[in-house]
């Protein structure tokens, strides 16, 4: 047992102030699903603890406006199940059905799940002092130490946005949705309030994969926004893992259509579980428009974006799986009516 303090504000001001008093080693914690975990396996050793969950009114779910608006603070699954969510905006719906298990969903926070952390099995396998290389060299969890991937086990790996230093997939699905769909975060810190498109939040690991998210010390998630938009209609989250459920993407894309009678007009394409951020796809995008969704047009997209894709020794299956996942997301997507 590792000691830490730990503190309970009541707004987003308090918060910010909690960690700026508690300097070095202050941490935020929601739902905490990733951050007790990884406390659990010694890869963590906050020394406070703010604790974001009793700031009242954080977990608000707006559709009503020109934008959907969901607090930090609203749960996975309470967001999958809004009904405008559910009805115009399948895309972000299935991301959030498709991850974790239910039991996850209801705790985690749709803010939280944002900073999720990789599940490169050579970052999480470390026990041993954080700073040190642990079982295994990481530079990710000991910078400077090595990459254990590279050479090793990498069949999980990713083939889109890696570096010598680093080859970890971001692990998420809600965010892959939200780069696809032009989401924002809304940031509160200690230089005051900022918007963040989600696709900004994140970082290529570069020389210094340590540093994952492009946010400031003290700052917080207070809410995402997403534009409205009639190609939520036609939209899907497609995932494909080992295992049908509790499991994460091999390969996944979020896609979603604006049609002009039988051709695309404008289409929204991001990639997960091959990239070492959330990946969004110009190249099929623009590849699609102006086109008939043909099986052919649709395959040609998802080679397009993996035209930049550079595999490891094990991981080469996913380049046309992870075209294929695209294909099949757009004809999911086309065959959905407004
Ligand atoms: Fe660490 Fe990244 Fe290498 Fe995995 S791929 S061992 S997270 S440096």
């Amino acid at each position: 047992m590792k000691p830490f303090s730990y503190a309970r504000p009541a707004t987003p001001a308090e918060a910010v102030q909690a960690f700026t008093a508690a300097g070095a080693g202050a941490r935020y914690i929601a739902g905490g699903t990733t951050l007790y975990d990884l406390m659990k396996l010694d890869i963590e050793r906050p020394r406070h603890l703010i604790d974001v969950t009793a700031i009242q009114g954080m977990d608000a779910i707006e559709t009503s406006g020109d934008r959907l608006r969901f607090g930090a603070l609203a749960t996975m699954s309470a967001v999958a199940v809004d009904p405008v969510v559910a009805r115009d905006y399948p895309v972000l719906a299935e991301a959030l059905w498709k991850a974790a298990s239910q039991q996850l969903r209801n705790m985690a926070t749709v803010g939280g799940n944002l900073l999720q952390r990789t599940r490169c099995l050579y970052f999480r396998n470390g026990s041993g002092n954080p700073s040190s290389v642990g079982a295994f060299p990481c530079n990710k969890r000991a910078p400077g130490s090595g990459c254990a991937a590279i050479g090793g086990l990498d069949r999980g790996q990713a083939v889109l946005g890696q570096s010598d230093a680093c080859t970890a997939v971001s692990p998420g699905d809600w965010p892959v949705a939200l780069t696809a769909m032009d989401a924002e975060v809304e940031v509160v810190g200690p230089a005051g309030v900022r918007t963040v498109p989600v696709a900004a939040l994140y970082r290529l690991p570069g020389d210094t994969p340590h540093l994952e998210f492009t946010l400031a010390p003290g700052e917080m998630i207070v809410g995402i926004t997403v534009p409205k938009t009639a190609a939520g209609h036609r939209s899907t989250y497609h995932k494909i893992r080992d295992r049908e459920s509790y499991a994460f993407a091999i390969a996944s894309a979020a896609v979603a259509l604006d049609m002009d009678g039988d051709r695309v007009s404008r289409a929204h394409v991001a990639l997960g579980g091959v990239a070492t951020r959330p990946w969004r796809a110009p190249e099929a995008e623009r590849l699609l428009v102006g086109k008939r969704l043909t099986p052919t047009v649709a395959l040609d997209a998802g080679h397009a974006a993996f035209a930049q894709a550079n595999a490891g020794r094990q991981n080469g299956y996913k380049v046309e799986l992870g075209a294929r996942t695209v294909a099949d997301a757009l004809t999911i997507a086309a065959g959905r009516t407004v």
